[in-house]
């Protein structure tokens, strides 16, 4: 590991760029970060963070200035809700940064440029099974993604291929697969699934309903934070260029998700599903063959034990604003 480099992290005022900040400076880099906002939880480690709207061009340049690697990870982007309502703006404010970094980062002579892609990038018709076959890195094609949120992040992988096929700019491209942890955003629609979940949770009284989008039987993996930002300093590190799951193969349904958070807060409740609610695909996974064989190594965080972290940190932030418990016992905690 080189002591000295200097690293620019976009999206260091979210959730998984703050994490990613706080084990960069850990391991002795020196840390620019740039996004919109200021973490919400806790102050930066950053050495630097600029605010900028990297949808404009002349901000990309002042971000990627003298800066040896870029993780990019500043993205509009939420949970099911979010991004399902929202195609025009997510698509558009995502191509705009992620174009402008990527030629940013080239013009300003930066060695390696890592994007955060998603597994929303997988076609919807590989994941209509809730018993779903785990995702390999091939299955992205023929395309058929996440309207708006997932179509950008395809065509962003192409677009670091292209960036490679033409100017040899060393890019490497990390696929997600729900990643969740403390210092993430619990509510105001872009939580995800878990933070949602454990907020819920909290709130309700034992005995009390919450309510669940869909049936419930829809099924995901799930990855803790300090997992992903293990995997995504290896892949940088690497010399791999392709797409690369970064997740768990442990497959779950989000019912069993609500049963082993309401276990973790000791707490009996009814699930009240919500079949209006947008669900996404129906199973997801992910085959982790590759990221094992390329970085020798994948995320090992039992779920519960990152259930457990997750859900007490979301618990004291509630108790710190005095929202729990809910005294009521027959209404939905929301
Ligand atoms: P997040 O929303 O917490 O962080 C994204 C950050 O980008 C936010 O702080 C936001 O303010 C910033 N941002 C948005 N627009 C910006 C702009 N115009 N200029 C500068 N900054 C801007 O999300 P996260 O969970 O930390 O996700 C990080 C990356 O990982 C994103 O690219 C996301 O698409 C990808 N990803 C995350 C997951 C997940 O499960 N969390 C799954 C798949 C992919």
């Amino acid at each position: 590991m080189d002591a000295m480099k200097k690293v620019l992290i976009t999206g260091a005022g979210g959730f998984i760029g703050h994490h990613l900040v706080n084990r960069l400076k850990a391991d002795g880099f020196w840390v620019r970060g740039a996004d919109v906002k200021y973490p919400e939880y806790e102050p930066s480690a950053a050495d630097e963070f600029k605010i900028l709207d990297l949808k404009g061009w002349d901000n990309c340049l002042i971000a990627t200035r003298k800066v040896d690697q870029v993780y990019n990870l500043a993205a509009d982007m939420g949970g099911i809700g979010y991004i399902t309502a929202n195609h025009a703006d997510i698509a558009r404010s995502n191509i705009l940064i992620n174009a402008h970094m990527l030629e940013a980062s080239r013009l300003n002579g930066v060695s390696r440029f890592l994007f955060s892609s998603s597994a929303c990038v997988y076609p919807q018709y590989k994941q209509k099974s809730a018993d779903v076959t785990p995702l390999r890195e091939e299955d992205a094609y023929p395309a058929d993604p996440e309207r708006g949120y997932g179509w950008e992040k395809l065509f962003t992988e192409e677009l670091c291929r292209y960036y490679y096929g033409d100017y040899e700019f060393e890019t490497r491209i990390a696929r997600f697969h729900n990643v969740y942890g403390p210092l993430g955003t619990y509510e105001g629609g872009k939580e995800n699934a878990p933070s949602a979940i454990s907020r819920k949770v909290a709130r309700a009284s034992d005995e009390c309903a919450i309510e669940i989008w869909g049936d419930g039987e829809q099924t995901r993996s799930f990855m803790y934070v300090d997992d992903c930002v293990e995997g995504l300093v290896r892949l940088m590190a690497s010399d791999y260029r392709e797409p690369l799951n970064l997740g768990t193969d442990r497959l779950v349904s989000i019912n069993k998700l609500v049963d082993l958070i309401s276990d973790i807060a000791g707490k009996r409740l009814i699930k009240r599903h919500d079949l209006h609610k947008p669900q996404g695909v129906r199973g997801r996974n992910s085959d982790n063959t590759r990221l094992n064989k390329i970085l020798d190594w994948e995320p090992s965080v039992p779920l519960e034990t990152g259930l457990e972290l997750t859900y007490r940190w979301i618990e004291s932030e509630l108790r710190k604003a005095h929202r729990i418990p809910l005294k009521y016992s027959s209404q939905t905690a929301d």
